[in-house]
């Protein structure tokens, strides 16, 4: 189904019938879905609640077939893409993504006969199209692109596939910014059933619908924005290639997780993510588990692979608001939670006549010390402290502040 776009939590849980603009204000209450009456994505209810199957939570089965085994994914880059560090980006972030214990959640999926989705997807390639169809494409266009990419020879005709046209920023599509982010459907491309999505770059069009991180993880707010787009659209993919399986009412099963993002931590340059894939942070939205209806980041009982940027430093000693005997001995111990691999810490101590940093080593018992105690000066006053840690990959995290009084 269409990714609608984000726009608050209120609107959001009506599904796909909410609209806004790149303006902060708000348009609520259209319908989107008959804007494409050509059946393809737009979100009619294939199945009824009475069709869920009993170990299945939360969402309802139409019958039809998933995607089984390992999904090969395409990218097609549509318009320009210069100098755009998505073209980097986004294939790092397609081939982390199968097998990730957030893409494993899709493994809760199955066919008629009990045939479970696998959670693997492999990312087998690229092509480009400079502008084949214009700068203002139609959903007609999108199957174009796709169908000119296989023809050519330029990608492999694949039934087990997803062909993802990337259009660049430039490159508009009615309801794309006015109605959602991306979509997915299938078609009869060449004889074959070809399964194919529209993922925009809306860094210019629809930031704040489309791509709502700043600073985003990876410095590219659209190739940020697309990163979730392209997992909400690859799981319903998967799940419901044709319209007809894992879909009820309500919508496919990344539907009823848009822009829900669970816990998140703060990386290194300061933007939200909530998941490691590779040697990128990403900050992309929850799926759901269709065994137990939950929208998670990972099926219970695997939690995600540890956030780098998710270091939380606690100083244990001196406590925040001891008072300390001038020139009296100081010993700093901080706790550093120990999900990631933390390579060093300090303390950076704040006092009248200036900043200074000292090294932490690993204690025995596991915290962060100073190999030696210091001294406070015979200077009565207030001083504070905090202690960062930073990890192998640079990045950091600091306590919050610390504050003594010196008499
Ligand atoms: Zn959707």
């Amino acid at each position: 189904m269409r990714l609608p776009l984000f726009v608050s939590v209120a609107v959001l849980l009506s599904g796909c019938a909410g609209q806004i603009d790149d303006s902060p204000e708000l348009i609520v209450g259209e319908s989107l879905a008959p804007a494409h009456a050509s059946g393809r994505g737009g979100g009619t209810a294939l199945t009824v609640a009475g069709d869920i199957r009993p170990d299945a939570v939360g969402i309802g089965y139409g019958g039809g077939p998933v995607m089984l085994g390992m999904p090969d994914v395409y990218y097609i880059w549509y318009g320009n893409w210069s100098g755009n560090s998505a073209t980097t980006i986004l294939p790092d972030f397609m081939s982390n993504l199968g097998g990730s214990p957030y893409f494993n959640i899709n493994s809760t999926y199955y066919d008629s006969q009990g045939r479970h989705v696998t959670g693997q997807a492999h990312y087998a390639g690229s092509t480009t199209d400079n502008y084949s169809q214009g700068v203002a494409i139609t959903d007609a266009g999108v199957e174009a692109i796709v169908s000119r990419a296989l023809s050519s020879g330029a990608l492999p005709k694949n039934t087990n596939a997803v062909y993802f046209v990337l259009t660049s920023s430039d490159v508009t599509l009615s309801g794309f910014c006015g109605g959602y982010c991306g979509w997915h459907t299938n078609g009869n491309v060449l004889g074959l059933d070809i399964k194919y999505s529209f993922v925009g770059n809306a860094a210019t069009q629809c930031p704040r619908s489309c791509a709502p991180y700043s600073p985003s993880p990876n410095g590219n707010q659209g190739a940020d924005g697309m990163a979730s787009v392209l997992a909400h659209e690859l799981e319903e993919s998967i799940t419901d290639p044709d319209l007809n399986a894992w879909e009820d009412s309500a919508g496919e099963n990344a539907d009823k997780c848009a822009w829900k993002f669970g816990t998140t931590y703060t990386t290194a340059s300061g933007a939200s993510a909530n998941m490691r894939l590779g040697s990128h942070d990403y900050l992309i939205q929850e799926n759901l588990d269709a065994s137990d209806g939950k929208c998670e980041l990972a099926l219970p009982g695997t939690p995600p692979p540890p956030p780098p940027g998710g270091m939380k430093v606690t100083v244990t000693n001196p406590a925040n608001g001891s008072i300390i005997h001038a020139g009296g001995a100081l010993d700093f111990v901080a706790a550093v939670t120990d999900s990631v691999t933390v390579s060093s810490a300090t303390v950076n101590w704040v006092a009248p006549t200036g900043t200074t940093t000292f090294t932490m080593a690993k204690n025995s018992a596991g915290s962060w010390e100073l190999a030696t105690t210091l001294s406070t000066t015979a200077r009565a006053g207030t001083r504070s402290f905090t202690v960062t840690a930073k990890d192998a990959s640079g990045n950091t995290a600091t306590s919050s502040k610390v504050t003594l009084t010196v008499q």
